[in-house]
């Protein structure tokens, strides 16, 4: 099975790492949504706690590839099916 895996840089700390792209917490500094690694959100997690704040959900498979299939009818769903003919 094909698997898809986004590769970004962490919103917080800028470090490079792998995703998947519907499930990654992300953060909007101002321009626009962009992921937040897991050590990070650990660490985020842990001083809201401290803070007497509930912790950020990490969705169960956030830092691991999506598969092809799933991420495809997640798309279509989304955004419509391509037409016939139209990836020609
Ligand atoms: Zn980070």
């Amino acid at each position: 099975m094909t698997s898809i895996i986004a590769f970004g840089h962490c919103a917080c700390c800028n470090a490079p790492f792998g995703f998947h792209p519907d499930l990654v917490p992300s953060y909007d500094f101002g321009h626009g949504r962009e992921p937040v690694c897991e050590p990070c959100m650990h660490v985020v997690n842990s001083r809201r706690v401290t803070q007497g704040l509930p912790p950020h959900l990490i969705l169960s498979g956030a830092y691991e590839p999506a598969s092809e299939v799933d991420y495809m009818h997640e798309m279509n769903r989304r955004y419509g099916a391509p037409e016939e003919g139209e990836a020609d």
